[in-house]
């Protein structure tokens, strides 16, 4: 487990240090300006859960798990660099109260339960892990979608290059904004970007899922894009 996470760390100073050498100048500038810091709390969410797996590869992956499995990656390493965190769930079992009586009560009954963990961290920032999917094997590559809150365009565009640079350079997506229609992320009032790992109606990328050092690479990635995005992200609660 050691090395797991020393190569992991390394993975995520790679990706920094790669991209801080463009930005190197306009950090040095803004420095001076920052005089107090608000540290951050990273809410990082396991998409789905419970009695909602979410999508299903053609040969019985499921979504929920995947998630589970790389957040708590990131989860680990983000405290490895010092970060506060909170995991919205840690299993794949999700406890409900004896008046959801239907699926669908038990679902909605869990996003609130979300939503109001989100509201009670302070300076939160909210990461939410997903896996994608088509109903054609061909499209590949990593997604960000980004909520409509201050400071979430920026942190999705950075989240972004980091994925692309790291994963894919041939994936041509740019980070865009959330469809209204997803439930957290258009009801919290922090930055928020939604990951979309990989396709799990992909073939490769869903062979590629299924191995520990493609999630181990995916967490670290996505790591070193929270870490880049860090100073931003703790300068819109700073300047309130
Ligand atoms: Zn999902």
């Amino acid at each position: 487990m050691k090395y797991k996470i020393a190569l992991a760390a390394f993975l995520v100073a790679v990706t920094v240090l790669t991209a801080a050498r463009g930005v190197r100048y306009h950090a040095a500038r803004r420095a001076s300006a920052e005089i107090r810091r608000t540290p951050l709390t990273l809410i990082v969410d396991p998409g789905h859960g419970g009695e909602d797996g979410g999508a299903v590869s053609e040969n019985g992956l499921v979504e929920s798990g995947v998630n589970l499995d790389i957040a708590k990656r990131v989860d680990a390493l983000a405290a490895f660099f010092g970060v506060r965190t909170v995991m919205t769930r840690e299993s794949e079992a999700i406890e409900y109260s004896a008046n959801a009586s239907t699926t669908r009560m038990r679902k909605t009954e869990d996003q609130h339960a979300r939503l109001a963990l989100i509201r009670a961290s302070d300076s939160a920032v909210f990461l939410s892990i997903h896996q994608n999917q088509y109903p054609k094997p061909g499209p590949f590559g990593a997604q960000v979608l980004y909520a409509g809150t201050p400071g979430s365009a920026e942190f999705g565009n950075t989240m972004q290059t980091a994925l692309t640079g790291a994963l894919n350079p041939s994936n041509r997506r740019a980070a865009s904004r959330i469809e209204d229609n997803i439930f957290l992320m258009n009801h919290i009032d922090c930055p928020a970007v939604l990951v979309e790992c990989a396709f799990l109606s992909n073939p490769t990328e869903e062979a590629l899922l299924k191995t520990e050092l493609y999630r181990l690479k995916l967490a670290a990635v996505i790591t070193a894009g929270f870490l880049q995005s860090r100073a931003g992200l703790e300068s819109i609660y700073t300047a309130q």
